[in-house]
């Protein structure tokens, strides 16, 4: 006696598609897919990206952005605070000046990222 297939009945189900270990992540900007965000997205805290709670560009694009504003405004805060108003980040002149002394010792030309991806605590 074979078994006649029964059609298994479809149940909607929320559990199934929070499952994301096949899920991939691409990149807004240069498209190229990863298989998890942490660490290759920089979080965000912002209100916009909420639902993701990373910033759809990848962290080798913001560094890439962030040396073609620095290179076209010539100038490190200008760059950083375009950067900010891109990716809806908090932006505070005296914030940026802590975050300079404390890590380049006073010296923003070291080229390095510099994107402050911090709480909005203000
Ligand atoms: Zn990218």
């Amino acid at each position: 006696m074979a078994d006649s297939p029964r059609r298994k009945k479809l149940e909607k189900t929320t559990e199934e598609t929070r499952v994301v270990s096949t899920q991939k992540f691409y990149c807004s900007r240069c498209g190229t897919a990863f298989s998890r965000q942490k660490g290759y997205f920089p979080v965000s805290h912002s209100p916009m990206y909420r639902g993701l709670g990373y910033l759809p560009i990848c962290n080798d694009c913001i560094d890439e952005i962030y040396e073609q504003y620095r290179s076209s405004l010539s100038s490190d805060r200008e760059a950083m605070r375009r950067m900010c108003m891109k990716l809806d980040l908090y932006w505070n002149d005296a914030i940026y000046d802590m975050y300079c002394e404390y890590h380049t010792a006073g010296r923003c030309n070291s080229g390095e990222r510099k994107i402050l991806v911090g709480r909005n605590t203000g």
